[in-house]
């Protein structure tokens, strides 16, 4: 069944569109955390960050970088969170990759939460070794 991106890419259900060329469409996202709360999304429906080509994700993320600057000078945006939920067990919603930017005010209280854990004397190390690339 087609993603609700792939819908949008297709003109089949309406979006408020930000940007638009042969690889990406850039929109607003309907449920905004913060107003200007934009997705980049690619037009190939890849479900993860790592089935997208290299060169795409590049121009994603350039296409990223222009919606930060706008954030910033249309809307005053003081940061932004640059995020991509890859893959159900991280929360994403819409199997279609795409990266959020959302607009960021100081005191916002939109900060998302991660309970952090620490490492075990070595770990730390054994896991560099292992993931070194
Ligand atoms: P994720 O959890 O990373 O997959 O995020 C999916 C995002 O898509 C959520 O923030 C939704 O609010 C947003 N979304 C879902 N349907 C639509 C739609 N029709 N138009 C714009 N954004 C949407």
């Amino acid at each position: 069944m087609a993603t609700v991106f792939e819908m949008i890419v297709k003109g089949e259900i309406p979006s408020v569109k930000l940007y638009e060329d042969d690889d990406v469409i850039a929109i607003l996202d309907i449920n905004p955390v913060n107003k200007g709360h934009s997705l980049v999304i690619s037009k190939q429906p890849y479900p993860v960050f790592t089935d997208c080509p290299a060169a795409v994700l590049d121009h994603m993320m350039e296409i990223a970088r222009r919606i930060d600057l706008k954030l910033r000078a249309e809307l005053g945006a003081e940061g932004t969170n640059i995020m991509i939920n890859n893959g159900p067990a991280s929360g994403q919603e819409v199997p279609h990759l795409h990266i959020h930017v959302i607009p960021r005010y100081k005191g916002d209280g939109k900060t998302p939460v991660f309970n952090k854990t620490s490492y075990d004397e070595g770990e730390a190390a054994l896991y560099g070794r292992k993931l070194a690339l």
